[in-house]
């Protein structure tokens, strides 16, 4: 049988991984500057990590959400003392795109509305009920057949409130930093403002922290650098460290009732085991610490190159923007240089996105890495 084939491939096959560092099947070391779209937070295979999984699977890895889950508590105490969120209640799923789905349908359980406000170059997933496009102003439909989403500009405040006026909105759904889409962000304006229309007009704020949360921005939440409380928080990504588990993040006001969200494999005991450990490491190592440290030094250090029009992002979710299309750059820093870096849909960026554990002397490889190819690609 043939895999259906949707993803383009670099012609690698990585066997084994430690840290920041993947071996490919000949033996050959890759620096990973992209752990797998900002999945591997604490660093590939991290002993701690391992060590919970492996000792979760010899006891339990399943069962069902109907049976009590001490673990999926433990979680959410953890989780709730490091993000600051204590007095919000969690929902666990499996992906980033299952995660804005629960939140677009508490939003819309909650005000019994369905329009949704989303953003230009927005990324939310690829189910059909998450907004899913960097496709702008194509209107998806999702939850029901009447969920219609209406994309605007960022950080226009008036056309945002416009919108909500009309009375049939039910969410506002924005990335604090925009992943896929190229790393653009709102100002702290605009998410304060955001803030203040949806509570005015009683529409849920959803926050999709699902690529920036977790402690790669530098604080737990992005947004937390723009001093707002969003209704739902969605989170994905990094929270496993590879092992597939998302969740939502809900405000008190939301009232919890039997049956009213659902999931298989959402919070198992083995995505639990894997997240309490993502949380113990980025407690105990300081990474959210580190990813300040590294952003600081990454923006000074690559002002040695010129052909770099802007830096774009915060903490470790960084982006260096060039006039000229980079498919052919990143391509030669993963075959020739051996450095994993990652593209989005603004074609002349190259993203950075590595394991929280970076350091300094990584940058420097990836610096001189670039340069070279920039100097050879001449
Ligand atoms: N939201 C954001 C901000 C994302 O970057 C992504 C994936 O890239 C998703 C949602 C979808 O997550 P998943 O691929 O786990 O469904």
């Amino acid at each position: 049988m043939n895999l259906f084939d949707v993803y383009p491939l670099y012609p690698i096959t990585p066997v084994k991984a430690l840290d920041c560092i993947i071996t490919d099947d000949k033996g050959i070391e890759y620096l990973d500057l992209y752990s797998g779209h900002g999945v591997i937070s604490i660093g590939h295979t991290q002993p701690y990590y391992v060590a919970k999984v492996k000792a979760q699977l010899d006891n339990l890895s399943f069962y069902s959400n109907a049976i009590q889950n001490p673990l999926q508590v433990e979680l959410a105490d953890k989780l709730g003392k490091l993000s600051g969120y204590t007095d919000y209640s969690l929902f666990l799923c499996s992906s980033g795109a299952e995660a804005n789905e629960n939140a677009l349908k508490m939003a819309s359980f909650h005000t019994n509305k369905s329009r949704v406000i989303s953003f230009d170059n927005a990324f939310h997933g690829r189910t059909s009920a998450a907004v899913a496009t960097t496709d702008n102003k194509k209107i998806i439909a999702p939850l029901n057949a009447q969920q219609i989403v209406t994309f605007l500009p960022l950080n226009q405040i008036d056309l945002v409130e416009a919108e909500l006026k009309k009375g049939d909105v039910c969410a506002v759904i924005i990335e604090p930093i925009q992943g896929v889409g190229g790393l653009d962000q709102g100002t702290t304006e605009f998410f304060q403002a955001l803030e203040k229309v949806c509570k005015a007009n009683d529409v849920v704020l959803i926050l999709d922290e699902v690529q920036s949360g977790f402690g790669r921005s530098g604080k737990f939440f992005a947004h937390q650098y723009h001093d707002i409380k969003p209704d739902i928080i969605c989170m994905a990504k990094g929270m496993g460290n590879g092992f597939p588990i998302g969740g939502i993040l809900i405000a008190p006001h939301f009232e919890a009732s039997y049956g009213l969200l659902g999931t298989t494999f959402g919070g198992s005991h083995l995505a639990c085991a894997a997240s309490i450990a993502v949380l113990d490491v980025i407690e105990s190592q300081n990474l959210m610490e580190n990813a300040k440290k590294v952003e600081t030094y990454f923006m000074e250090a690559i002002k040695v190159i010129p052909e770099i029009i802007k830096v774009k992002g915060r903490g470790l979710m960084l982006g260096v923007e060039f006039d000229f299309d980079v498919s052919a750059l990143r391509k030669k820093m993963i075959i020739e240089k051996h450095i994993f870096t990652g593209g989005s849909s603004n074609k002349n960026l190259l993203r950075i996105l590595p394991p929280l554990t970076i350091t300094t002397e990584a940058i420097d490889t990836f610096i001189v890495a670039l340069r070279e190819s920039l100097a050879e690609l001449k």
